[in-house]
């Protein structure tokens, strides 16, 4: 007996245990190769923030992933998939911080130390939890080379990369306008702050022109602002402000003296100035000049040399600055100024506006403008050194030319990428934050020294280590910068720090060498600019200049790489660039094409979708439903689907063994034999056929597979398999393996046998689990290799196309469903063979004369007769170009049975119609029903109608 397959297809118990089994031989490691692999596939998982849980994207993203990566490994590339998950600053400190509120603790009280130690003991207990899932989705990575993010070793190379960065002038100090998140209480990014149309206030205020009676009056949103103003703009063109030029304004409200960022004194009279922000066709035409707490009013403030004040501390509350209001949220402050101006007559109008408001992605704070001291990256300043070129010029050219060094597919990504780039501001790399990678920068403790916090103009001493002391005046009180860097900032490192960069050592330059650039990038479009743009900066500036020394020739020698160069050469772009393609998949949405949210409650999760139909169905879906820049209505109804053809290949499998058993009882089976099945043996059609079609769908798949079109892939296997291979060619090979002669038996198995185990290679990198499991069982036990994720994936061949076949089988394919059509249009019972009449013109006949025994037997056909005049006017026949058949049958019709079963059927059409007209009528059912749902029921009226009136002729003709 076989390794035998259960009777039933139970996809959770194959899949955990085959999960287990290749992680626990390590199938997917690579070692550093002794030498140059002669093709190499690299591609770098997008870490998963280490607080993460798997969602339907990610779900997406390591199906196509490892869709990908299977393949190329079967191909005999050097395939590494390198995992990793990322430390997630905010996202990481807020789950820890929610923590210590639950037992009354804060990280303040505790110290930095102490929270840190209890940051990496949450990831000891809770963190990597999405490691265990992707090994529940089979993702074939090499576990050997796990990195996170906060590892020492790539803590190492963010700060060799801010150093060096700091050396070239590319990185700098700042006082600068950020997203302030005052519950994170930290900068956030841009790409960090959400939108929400919202409908607000606008409130127009007026303030008193010092020694006249006049007014201006300008508008705004946050009143409580108006206590960090310094000035009020007007246009130059605006004639009705002209005379006020040079005049000054008493700022109501605020206190007599407040106090700018650089230390001086600035009173309640605030200058009228003329400069551009002011539009003389918006509002009033002047306009509240606040340069710490608005991006447009902090430009307008250095062009016009204007102090800066600052009215909120870190959680937004009013501080000194605001005298009377100090101590109060800003929007209590708001409340109190909107008071009192209207107590002391200085608010004029309310009115509503619409406006997008800016919330944090994570707390949902409103987002506060704050002007602070951050660090910067300057991606656009050019660098004599580097050739007088920016990062962001690098970047550029990185994605530009008729053979760029970095394909996006789709397309279309390129453009968005390139207007991004075009657009870029220096990038904000601090974070208030405690957990993450401290910026290696230290600041003097010696007031007087240059290094010190205090000292005017005066920098911190960036160093790759604490140094012992100031190397300028001796000090030995120094003090680290307490902001931490961007998430970003490390993980836009990854694609070359993972090979060990900086390192010298053998390993990492063997690694960098054979491995870097990496092959492929799949993520999503949300994270185009977070990520993929800033890999794109990082990775090609560094490895541009990485200087090389060593003997070893780079490049990896795939077909679109340049030649493989020399040693001592230096990297060209395309071998300096993180990647060499890019492909963005599309948003997963629920089946109503909603996006899933948690407000709406419509996320599904993708362990519960697992759970319900197997990990193999859920992949084959997202890969069915992944063509390329569409995105993806998730409907179960598709996985149940995709179960049933995993039930379908569990099945076929089976019959085919259990008739290799029967073969084994006999004792003509021979494995060897059946290996070597090959052209000689293919002798009748359906397996030339089978074989020849086989053949197409390798080259199909391989062709779909390299263009990322995974819904062409899973189409084109899906209905092989399910279509040619079972429905067709099992069907037509039963009168030969159920016959008494031996060799036509063997052939049939041997054939059979070879056309499956081809298709689970054809199938593995989409469904990994039950390949895995059949392979075994076909290899009864046995497999050539440990897994058949090691077996060779079939590689396209034209020369094993047998066009002759495929078109023999097509015609009569045709025939055989056009007699079947007749013969379910006259009714005629299942079992009952008939005699047929062929017309045909052309050559068609003596093929169908040859196949006679196919037709019998799937056609149910007992008697082919030719004849000689054509048969298209005989009721019932069938046209095609080839061939017009009819089916020979006398309908003995019994009158009084034919009578009564049409009124019976007439009886029933003629109740549904009715019960449906009745509903359709019923006004508070249409309110509420779903619109597809009376759109069904309507239809379905108008067809019953047609159905009945039918109906009534036949029994009319029956009388
Ligand atoms: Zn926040
Ligand atoms: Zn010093």
């Amino acid at each position: 007996m076989l390794r035998e397959l259960p009777k039933a297809y139970e996809p959770g118990t194959i899949e955990r245990k085959w999960a287990e089994y290749w992680v626990k031989e390590r199938l997917f490691e690579v070692p550093t190769p002794a030498n140059k692999p002669e093709h190499a596939f690299t591609l770098l998982l997008p870490p998963p923030n280490v607080t993460g849980n798997l969602h339907m994207g990610h779900m997406l993203n390591h199906t196509e992933m490892d869709i990908i990566v299977r393949w190329h490994r079967m191909l005999g590339e050097a395939t590494i998939w390198v995992p990793g998950t990322d430390h997630a600053g905010i996202a990481t400190q807020m789950m820890v911080e929610r923590q210590l509120a639950a037992e009354k603790k804060n990280r303040r009280d505790m110290g930095r130390e102490a929270f840190i130690e209890r940051v990496w003991q949450w990831r000891e207990l809770y963190g990597g939890n999405i490691l265990e899932q992707m090994k529940r989705l089979g993702d074939s990575v090499d576990w050997s080379r796990e990195y996170f993010t906060m590892d020492e070793r790539l803590s190492g190379a963010v700060r060799e990369v801010f150093v060096r960065l700091h050396e070239e002038g590319l990185i700098y100090r700042g006082k600068y306008i950020v997203n302030w998140c005052p519950g994170c209480m930290t900068a956030i990014s841009d790409l960090e702050v959400k939108h929400e149309e919202i409908t607000a206030k606008l409130y127009e205020i007026r303030y008193p022109v010092v020694g006249s009676r006049e007014f201006v009056t300008i508008a705004t949103t946050r009143p409580e602002t108006m206590l960090g103003d310094v000035a009020v703009a007007v246009n130059a063109k605006d004639e009705r402000y002209t005379h006020l030029h040079g005049k000054k304004l008493l700022l109501p409200l605020a206190p007599d003296a407040r106090t700018d960022m650089n230390g001086k004194q600035v009173g309640r009279e605030i200058p009228i100035i003329v400069d551009e922000l002011a539009n003389p066709e918006f509002g009033t035409g002047a306009v509240k000049v606040t340069p710490a707490h608005d991006p447009n009013d902090f430009q307008a403030g250095l062009r016009n040399n204007l102090p800066q004040v600052n009215v909120m501390d870190e959680t937004a509350k009013m501080n000194s600055n605001a005298g009377a209001y100090a101590g109060l949220d800003r929007f209590a402050a708001r409340a109190r100024v909107l008071e009192d101006l209207e107590k002391q007559g200085f608010l004029v109008s309310i009115k509503d506006h619409g406006m997008a408001l800016g919330k944090c992605d994570r707390s949902k704070d409103v987002v506060e403008p704050r002007l602070s001291t951050q660090w910067f990256v300057a991606v656009n300043k050019k660098v004599p050194e580097a050739g007088n070129v920016s990062l962001s010029d690098v970047a550029k050219q990185a994605v530009q030319g008729a053979n760029p060094a970095i394909r996006f597919t789709p397309e279309n990504h390129k453009t968005i990428y390139l207007n991004w780039m075009e657009n870029l501001y220096d990038w904000c790399i601090s974070r208030q934050l405690w957990w993450g990678h401290r910026i290696p920068a230290w600041y003097c403790g010696n007031e007087k020294c240059v290094h010190s916090r205090d000292y005017p103009g005066g920098e911190p001493i960036v160093a790759r280590s604490a140094p012992a002391k100031c190397p300028d005046c001796g000090s030995a009180t120094l003090e680290q910068e307490s902001d931490v860097l961007d998430t970003w900032f490390s993980s836009a490192l990854l694609p070359f720090t993972v090979w060990g960069w900086p390192s010298k050592d053998e390993r990492t330059q063997k690694e960098l060498a054979y491995f870097y650039p990496t092959s492929l990038l799949i993520t999503g479009q949300d994270i185009l600019f977070f990520w993929v743009a800033r890999m794109i900066m990082m990775g090609s500036w560094f490895m541009r200049k990485e200087p090389w020394s060593g003997a070893l020739p780079i490049g990896r020698g795939s077909t679109n790489d340049p030649p493989i160069l020399a040693p001592g050469a230096k990297r060209p772009l395309q071998m300096a660039v993180p990647f060499r393609e890019v492909y963005i998949h599309a948003l997963v949405r629920d089946a109503e094409r909603q996006k899933m949210s948690k407000t709406k409650g419509n996320v599904l999760d993708p362990i519960e979708v697992i759970e319900k139909y197997g990990t193999d169905a859920t992949r084959f879906t997202l890969a069915a439903m992944a063509s390329p820049g569409t995105d993806i209505a998730f409907n179960e109804a598709r996985t149940e689907g995709y179960r049933a053809f995993a039930n379908k290949i569990w099945n076929a499998a089976r019959f085919v063994l259990m008739n290799v058993d029967r073969a084994r009882e006999a004792g003509w089976w021979s494995q060897e034999e059946w290996l070597r099945v090959g052209d000689s043996t293919k002798t009748t059609l359906e397996d030339r056929w089978i074989l020849s079609r086989w053949w197409r769908v390798v080259g199909e798949l391989n062709s779909a597979l390299s263009e990322y079109r995974f819904h062409e892939a899973a189409q084109v296997i899906y209905d092989f398999f399910w279509k040619d291979f079972c429905d067709w060619y099992i069907e037509l090979i039963k009168p030969r393996l159920n016959s008494e002669n031996v060799a036509a038996q063997k052939l049939a198995l041997f054939t059979v046998m070879g056309v499956l185990e081809g298709s689970l290679r054809l199938l593995h990198p989409i469904m990994p689990f039950i390949t895995e499991e059949i392979f075994e069982a076909v290899y009864d036990g046995k497999p050539p290799k440990k897994s058949i994720a090691l077996v060779e994936f079939p590689k396209s061949d034209e020369k094993q196309l047998d066009p002759e076949a495929e078109r023999e089988m097509a015609l009569l394919q045709e025939l055989i469903v056009a007699v079947r059509n007749i013969r379910a249009e006259l009714k005629v019972e299942p079992k009952q063979s008939l005699p047929i009449k062929l017309y045909s013109a052309n050559g068609a006949r003596s093929s169908i004369e040859r196949n006679r025994v196919m037709l019998e037997k799937l056609a149910n056909v007992s008697e082919v007769s030719f004849t000689p005049q054509s048969l298209s006017n005989e009721p019932g026949s069938r046209t095609t170009a080839q061939f017009e058949v009819a089916v020979i049958y006398e309908r003995k019709v019994d009158v009084g049975a034919e009578r009564e079963r049409l009124q019976k059927e007439l009886g029933k059409m003629e109740a549904e119609l009715a019960g449906k007209e009745k509903q359709l009528a019923n006004q508070a059912f249409i309110g509420k029903a779903p619109a597809d749902v009376v759109e069904g029921m309507r239809k379905r009226a108008a067809e019953l109608e047609v159905l009945i009136h039918k109906s009534r002729q036949a029994l009319k003709e029956l009388q």
